[in-house]
């Protein structure tokens, strides 16, 4: 440490004139970029940028209301149906963009695309534009340089020094993970009482996690809890093409935990330093550059430091063992997709400042979203809100928070647009199929709603009650999914002797779940209970070409199989399905009162 002070200090004595004319570019930079960035109207704001493939998903859902654009300017600014705020967009292909609008626009989608002149701030920061790449290289060399030496007090990681508000009461659920981490919260209020007891201080915890199940959340609540200062990272941003750069981030990082200690360190997406190291390759050894810099750190700070490194992750197999030795991230903590009771936290949590009717019912809407996140839950009560205040309602309804579910459910489905009578009656025969046949299956819940209206980019959908919260999945219970699932298909081609493309989702999913029985679960007898999946390309296969031909026969038949007891059980309740689908052609939305009516006679 001080004989790097004395380095800094020779160095800075002898570069002062040089320090002086790379501030004088700095500044010019600056203003380049201060130019640039108002022109680009504070697009850096995350949720305020759109990103180009998903501006096109929302015309084709018809959800684009306007779009401006400036001549010569790659930007365009986007405004929703259902949004007042704007969101900006970089276009790969202006031309291109403008021709699929205007195509769109012909096939009756209303979008207002208005095409300003380009203007003086515009001009001035195009031709900054072309300079710019030599003005950045000249940014980064003088960047390079401050990080290896002549670098000021670090001011790089000042955003982060605040004390977080956030408490352990603003984590809903997750009651046992909140009871193994209060410890390190105690520890970080009483070193002391630890040492002297003569135990050995945890330096690193590790949270795995789907993105969104409040894994940062959570680290914050730790620091909030023990009045610590909390310094956060991404690992994505240690990633530099300078090679060395990542390595002196985790050094600065970790020099200023030490100033701010006792506090908590957080790195987020820890996987895009501390993948396991496995090639040569010049990215790669950067990444151990910085990955071995890391530990070098983490095994450096004695337990005087008090300083608790946090890290997460959602893909703990991609992680270098390294980083799981004892001393490192000796403990893991499994962060969860919410059960129902967390579900109802959750929401009761968010909607705390939301204005809720009465009527709502929050036990409700936590059962239809099994498998949400946290952060969809949250999403889902935003979106509920939007929606109610398009709708002009006083309160946030029932019926907006179910809107705001299908919204966030329904999109995913790629069924094709309904356009003519047969396309129509196609559909209808789909969606009937999927119903029909899942109510003879006794694994699969009831259906909720069957509609052929469009939706995002479905021609129509069929919503299942929500399934209760399980840890296991049994086979019977799989291959009847399968059965459901190709229950679409099987319906266009008993009906109409004829099948569309609107199955091809369900066939994605089908085959993705009979793969998963046969190579992951070993849920046939010809391969037994093998993992024949592996986690890494890498790995040693365990099986030769014979085995793969194996594998392959066998999801062939999962699925042939499913299919032909579908077409059976439709075949057999063919006045079932024909009611359904001819009820759909005419009222386009079926409810669950009304189908169970329908199906009962
Ligand atoms: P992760 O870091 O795991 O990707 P975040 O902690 O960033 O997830 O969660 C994103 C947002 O989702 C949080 O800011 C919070 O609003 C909401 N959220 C997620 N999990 C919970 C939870 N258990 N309780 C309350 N809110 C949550
Ligand atoms: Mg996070
Ligand atoms: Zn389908």
């Amino acid at each position: 440490m001080s004989k790097n002070n004395d380095n800094h200090n020779k160095e800075k004595k002898k570069n002062q004139t040089t320090l002086l004319i790379i501030l004088l570019i700095l500044l010019i930079v600056l203003l380049g970029a201060t130019i640039a960035l108002l022109n680009k109207n504070n697009s850096d704001e995350e949720n305020k940028t759109l990103a180009y493939t998903d501006l096109i998903k929302e015309i084709s859902y018809g959800n684009v209301e306007k779009i401006e654009m400036t001549v010569g300017s790659t930007k365009a600014k986007v405004k929703m149906k259902n949004e007042e705020e704007e969101k900006s967009t970089i276009l790969p292909n202006t031309e291109a963009f403008i021709e699929l609008v205007q195509t769109r626009v012909a096939e009756g989608n209303e979008i207002e695309l208005k095409q300003n002149p380009r203007g003086f701030l515009e001009t001035a920061s195009s031709t900054l534009f072309s300079l710019l790449p030599t003005l950045i290289m000249v940014a980064l060399f003088i960047m390079l340089f401050k990080m290896q030496g002549l670098g000021e007090k670090g001011k790089v990681y000042d955003d982060t020094e605040r004390k977080t508000k956030t408490r352990f009461d603003d984590v809903a659920g997750l009651d046992e993970e909140k009871e193994e981490l209060v410890e390190i919260v105690d520890f970080l209020k009483k070193p002391e009482k630890f040492v002297k007891m003569g135990a050995k201080i945890p330096k690193g915890v590790l949270l795995y996690g789907k993105p969104g199940t409040g894994k940062t959340l959570i680290a914050k609540a730790i620091a909030g809890e023990a009045d610590v200062p909390f310094i956060s990272m991404s690992g994505s941003e240690f990633i530099e093409m300078f090679a060395g750069l990542g390595a002196s981030r985790v050094r600065k990082l970790f020099e200023k935990a030490r100033k701010l200690a006792p506090c908590i360190v957080f790195i987020d997406e820890i996987d895009a330093i501390g993948s396991r190291r496995t090639s040569n390759s010049g990215a790669e050894t950067e990444n151990n550059q910085t990955l071995n810099q890391l530990l070098v750190e983490m095994d450096g700070f004695g337990s005087e430091e008090t300083i608790i490194v946090l890290a997460a992750t959602n893909r703990p197999e991609m992680l270098d063992k390294a980083l799981l030795r004892p001393g490192r991230f000796d403990r893991q903590i499994t962060i969860p997709t919410p059960d129902l009771t967390g579900r109802l936290e959750i929401l009761k949590i968010h909607s705390k400042e939301k204005r809720l009717s009465d009527e709502v019912n929050l036990e409700s809407i936590a059962e239809d979203t099994a498998g949400f996140t946290g952060a969809e839950l949250a999403n889902i009560l935003n979106e509920a809100a939007i929606i109610a205040t398009k709708r002009e309602h006083e309160d946030i309804e029932n019926e907006d928070i179910e809107e705001a579910v299908k919204k966030v459910t329904v999109g995913i489905e790629k069924h094709s647009r309904v356009i003519s009578d047969h396309d129509k009656k196609l559909t209808a025969y789909h969606e009937a199929g999927h119903a029909v046949v899942s109510q003879y299956l006794p694994t699969q819940t009831p259906v909720k709603e069957v509609s052929i209206i469009p939706r995002g980019v479905a021609g129509g959908y069929t919503l299942y009650k929500s399934n209760e919260d399980k840890y296991y999945i049994s086979k019977t219970e799989m291959k009847e999914k399968l059965i459901a699932l190709l229950g679409g298909r099987a319906g266009e081609k008993i009906a109409m002797d004829d099948i569309s493309t609107g199955a091809s989702n369900d066939i994605e999913v089908a085959t993705e779940i009979a793969k998963d029985m046969v190579t992951k679960y070993g849920m046939t007898d010809s391969l037994g209970p093998i993992d024949l999946k592996g986690k890494q390309e890498y790995e040693i296969r365990l099986f030769g070409d014979k085995i793969e031909d194996k594998v392959g026969e066998e999801v062939r038949r999962l699925i042939d199989e499913a299919y032909k007891n579908a077409q059976e059980l439709l075949r057999q309740h063919r006045d079932k399905l024909d009611q359904i689908a001819l009820t759909l052609i005419e009222k386009e939305k079926i409810n669950e009162t009304e189908f169970n009516q329908i199906f009962n006679g």
